[in-house]
């Protein structure tokens, strides 16, 4: 690696975005959302009309996916835009969360996004958030952190989440979905969801995000 990168994986709702958020701003470091990667690449496919489980043609739209990651002045937000459009909300749809980890569990599809992800890598450091950063994208690391939660509270969170967001969500269906994204991200064959031997586990069940923030905080100055 040629900076110094944190990794933090987990399931989806545990609190990676928002502590990778808070961990670049205060480090002043660059930020990876993996998993919007992939989830631009799922609504690539949509809009092309690909089907979700055609490796082939999925991996072929993954090498040259046009996508650009623009961070916003205030560097708190960052803008994505697929093919010239903004695709920064429309990506967070339960829809899209559903395609991006039917076309995340193809190994050629995974293959194809490595190079891209590692590009984020640079001075002064890198903030990698994702389900596979420790273990497979930057398995170097110097520090690693692994967030959970119970799926309950993952829901609830990502309820809100979406709410804030304008989205029609029933939070039933969410938890569902949460678990059966869960199920394909852990049992895939090509780097499935797992802590790395040496990540922090953190249960995040019960705890505000300051407490994690901290957590992960010391974590990182005392691996660093
Ligand atoms: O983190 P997020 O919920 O945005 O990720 C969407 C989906 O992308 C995940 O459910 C997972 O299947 C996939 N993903 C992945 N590897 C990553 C990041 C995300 O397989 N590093």
């Amino acid at each position: 690696e040629r900076a110094p990168v944190v990794t933090i994986d987990g399931p989806s709702g545990a609190g990676k975005g928002t502590i990778s958020q808070m961990l670049a701003t205060r480090l002043g470091w660059k930020l990876l959302d993996s998993g919007a990667i992939y989830r631009v690449l799922a609504l690539a496919a949509i809009h092309h009309n690909v089907g979700l489980d055609n490796e082939e043609a999925i991996t072929l739209l993954a090498t040259h996916l046009d996508v650009q990651f623009l961070a916003d002045a205030d560097k708190e937000t960052t803008k994505i835009v697929l093919e010239g459009e903004d695709v920064t909300t429309s990506i967070r749809s339960q829809e899209c969360s559903d395609a991006a980890s039917r076309v995340a569990a193809f190994p050629r599809v995974r293959e194809a996004l490595l190079r891209r992800q590692r590009a984020f890598n640079v001075a002064p450091g890198l903030i990698a958030d994702g389900r596979d950063m420790g273990t497979v994208v930057f398995p170097n690391a110097p520090a690693k952190l692994f967030l959970t939660a119970t799926a309950e509270e993952r829901a609830e969170r990502r309820y809100n989440q979406l709410l804030d967001k304008g989205f029609d969500v029933n939070i039933e269906r969410l938890l569902t979905e949460i678990k059966e994204r869960d199920f394909r991200d852990m049992n895939r064959a090509v780097a499935p969801l797992v802590p790395a031997d040496d990540a922090l586990v953190i249960d995040t069940t019960g705890l505000g995000i300051e407490a994690v923030f901290q957590l992960a905080l010391k974590h990182i100055e005392q691996k660093l």
